[in-house]
């Protein structure tokens, strides 16, 4: 083995190839590079195999392009042994290297032959572009039918909730069918025993009429209801109708007549003549039974209803007369129901609350209170509970929008059933009443108030005489008695002021009303006060006028002595006091105008108010009582006329006021 070995790198007796070119460079050099490139090209290509081999892992016989690599590594490497004989003649080694191609090529040829046919088996990319298309042709109709089913799933649970849905719902009708049927059986069990036990007294006749033959049939009970013996009616030969009352007659037969002839249901109430005269009541019902569609039998049944008949005319004679005596009663009186619906408003309680009867009627109470809300509720929870309730109310009313204050007692109704059913609303209008009480608590008030100063004074003077300390200095008992006087003399001023007032505003004066000349009445006032006008150097000029007025003439004369007094009482010395009347369309306007002070704006509508004085202190020390204009407006406004006055300070006043006017 050594010796092979070593024959096998030894050049031996062998000389180098190169020889046989005969060492012509050219020649040399041209194998050497071919052989160079084409060995260099061999080791390459097994490279770019491996790097493909590596890469594509997928890759069927793959050990095939490793043979393949194997392959070109030897066929490269006999190369390199060319050039390298080319010098050195280790011919050996070049043949072994050569035997060992040989091998391999052999190997790899044969292997290769082998492989054809399952090389050949391998799908071209066309056929597998093919394939692929036809796997995505696949793979689409998979994916509609697969939405086809999914589609057909969906309907398929629609289909089973709707048809689960008709079952619930049919479920539902069957169980509703079977209540009612239930309850009808009831009913018909019940009305049976009523039939039956109504039969028994003898209250509840049937009847047959065969519409073909014209056969009628009575029971024996339908015979005792018309009071006949039994077997004693005698069937078609008679005319039953003749055993009616004669003006519930006609409308039997026609009754009758269109039950047979519309199959119409027989429902009536008749009066039937008893032989002995008496009337008996009897509800009538009947119903056709048909054969084919042809009217073949009328079956009827009557029951007497006598008794209740007579209960519920009693019970509308007795609504009759009620409802005749709230409509006559004058006291306003309500029917409502808990809910507050209205059933009866008398014609009282149209004049007193401004709504008419047919506006109301079935209509929520229309009243709106004004109070507080705990007495609201509790008026209120009377109506709906029924409670008896008594108090006092104030009302808006509809018609002009004014209150009413109105004293109200509730009763609760009930039916035949004892069930609350309405409740009786019982007014009483106590405006006027309530208003006079208050109107007359102020003025009490307001006259204690005025008369206690003069009073006062008054009895501290007399007071003073009375302890005889001023009997030895009779100036100062002079002064003490003329104080008193004066005071006296205010409180009878005041008092006579004051049923002045209480008379007019009680409507206790006698107005007698004629056709006034206003030149003559102005005449008469002035005269009056002529005297107080000259202590005061006062001159009245009256504006010459034909007016007449419609008046009660002492009365103005009074107004006008009033409000002349108050401009005299008002106006400096030497000043002028002018008094007038003009007539207008329906009115005369009589004007007293003077020269003096003057009223301040903010006072003009008061003073005409009791006991109202622009400077209180002063129009005292002039006598004045604070009751003269109040008195004034009193008289003109129940002449249907109006008083208002202008004024402006430190230059004088004018008070007017207006009264009908009237041809002379
Ligand atoms: P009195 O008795 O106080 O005069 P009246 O009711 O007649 O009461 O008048 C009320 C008040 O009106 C008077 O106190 C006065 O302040 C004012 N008054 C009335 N008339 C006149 C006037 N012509 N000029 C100024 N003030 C007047």
């Amino acid at each position: 083995m050594h010796d092979f070995v070593v024959n096998l790198f030894s050049t031996g007796s062998f000389i180098p190839h190169g020889h046989c070119y005969l060492w012509k460079p050219g020649l040399v050099w041209l194998h050497l590079t071919s052989d160079a490139i084409i060995a260099l090209a061999y080791y390459s290509i097994p490279l770019t195999l491996f790097y493909f081999v590596r890469k594509r892992q997928d890759l069927p016989f793959s050990w095939i392009f490793l043979l393949f690599a194997a392959f070109i590594i030897f066929c490269g490497t006999t190369h390199i042994a060319e050039i390298w004989t080319l010098w050195h003649p280790t011919y050996w080694l070049s043949g072994i290297i050569k035997v060992a191609t040989a091998i391999v090529s052999l190997f790899t040829a044969i292997e290769l032959v082998l492989l054809l046919p399952q090389a050949l088996a391998l799908p071209s990319p066309l056929q597998l572009r093919e394939a692929n298309k036809a796997l995505q042709t696949e793979i689409e109709e998979r994916l509609r039918i697969e939405n086809q089913l999914r589609r057909l799933q969906d309907e398929l649970e629609q289909r089973v909730q709707a048809r689960t849905a008709q079952l619930v719902k049919l479920n539902q009708q069957l169980q509703q069918e079977i209540d009612e049927r239930q309850r009808a059986e009831a009913a018909l069990r019940a009305s049976r025993e009523r039939l039956v036990l109504a039969q028994q007294v003898g209250k509840i006749g049937t009847y047959e009429w065969n519409l073909q033959t014209g056969e009628l049939i009575w029971t024996e009970e339908m015979e005792a209801l018309f009071g006949l013996a039994p077997g004693s009616f005698e069937g078609s030969n008679e005319h039953w109708l003749q055993r009616l009352h004669p003006d519930d007659r006609a409308d039997a037969d026609y009754a009758a007549q269109r039950t047979i002839t519309q199959g119409a249901e027989l429902d009536t109430e008749l009066r039937i003549m008893l032989p002995d005269g008496r009337i008996r009541w009897v509800a009538a019902k009947a119903k056709i039974f048909a054969d084919g569609g042809q009217p073949e039998r009328l079956i009827g049944v009557n029951m007497d209803i006598t008794e209740h008949k007579e209960v519920q005319q009693e019970l509308q004679q007795t609504l009759q007369t009620l409802s005749t005596l709230i409509q006559a009663s004058p006291l306003p009186i309500v029917v409502v129901e808990p809910n507050m619906t209205v059933r009866l408003w008398s014609l009282a309680a149209e004049q007193l609350f401004g709504w008419s009867a047919a506006e109301v009627l079935g209509q929520p109470i229309p009243l709106v209170p004004q109070e507080k809300p705990e007495k609201c509720c509790q008026f209120q929870e009377a109506i709906a509970t029924g409670k008896v309730f008594t108090g006092v109310q104030k009302y808006h009313c509809q018609r002009d929008g004014s209150t009413v204050v109105v004293s109200i007692s509730t009763t609760p109704l009930y039916d035949e059933q004892n069930n609350f059913k309405w409740i009786l609303l019982i007014f009483q209008d106590i405006t006027e009443q309530q208003a006079i009480e208050k109107m007359k608590n102020e003025f009490i008030s307001i006259v204690s108030h005025e008369l206690r100063t003069p009073l006062t004074a008054i009895q501290g003077f007399l007071g003073l005489l009375n302890t005889g300390i001023y009997d030895n200095r009779p100036d100062k008992a002079k002064r003490m008695i003329g104080q008193a006087l004066t005071n006296s003399d205010r409180l009878v001023r005041l008092v006579n002021d004051i049923l002045d007032l209480e008379r007019l505003s009680s409507g206790r004066v006698q107005l007698i009303k004629e056709v006034c000349n206003a030149a003559d009445l102005m005449q008469r006032a002035v005269e009056g006060v002529q005297s107080i006008a000259l202590a005061a150097a006062v001159t009245i000029l009256i504006t010459p006028t034909t007016a007449c007025v419609w008046a009660c003439a002492d009365l103005i004369i009074q107004t006008l002595t009033n409000l002349l007094s108050n401009a005299i009482k008002f106006s400096p010395r030497d000043s002028v006091i002018t008094l007038s009347a003009q007539p207008q369309t329906d009115w005369v306007l009589f004007a007293v105008t003077d020269q003096g002070r003057g009223i301040p704006a903010d006072k003009l509508e008061t003073i005409f108010e009791r006991f109202e004085q622009v400077d209180v202190s002063d129009a005292r020390a002039k006598g004045g009582t604070g009751l003269g204009l109040a008195i004034c407006q009193s008289i003109i406004q129940q002449h249907d006329g109006s008083i208002w006055a202008k004024s402006t300070l430190s230059e004088g006043s004018t008070f007017y006021f207006t009264l009908p006017i009237r041809v002379c």
